[in-house]
């Protein structure tokens, strides 16, 4: 399986969602130990493409597969 998560639009996210110290649907705080890695994808900023590093926790995980 390797089936792309739709995910919100990055530009409409926090700072702290977009570098992954929350959750990118809920905004809950994650650690280390539970947060779910969403894996790297490139983002259209400003112009020029960025890597954006999504995570979620484990709710959200378990609502979005
Ligand atoms: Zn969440």
């Amino acid at each position: 399986m390797n089936t792309v998560i739709d995910l919100p639009d990055p530009a409409a996210l926090s700072s702290a969602q977009q570098r992954g110290a929350q959750c990118v649907w809920c905004s809950a705080g994650l650690s280390n130990g539970t947060a779910h890695d969403l894996g790297p994808r490139l983002i259209d900023a400003h112009g020029t493409s960025a890597l954006w590093f999504p995570r979620c926790c484990p709710t959200c995980w378990k609502a979005h597969q």
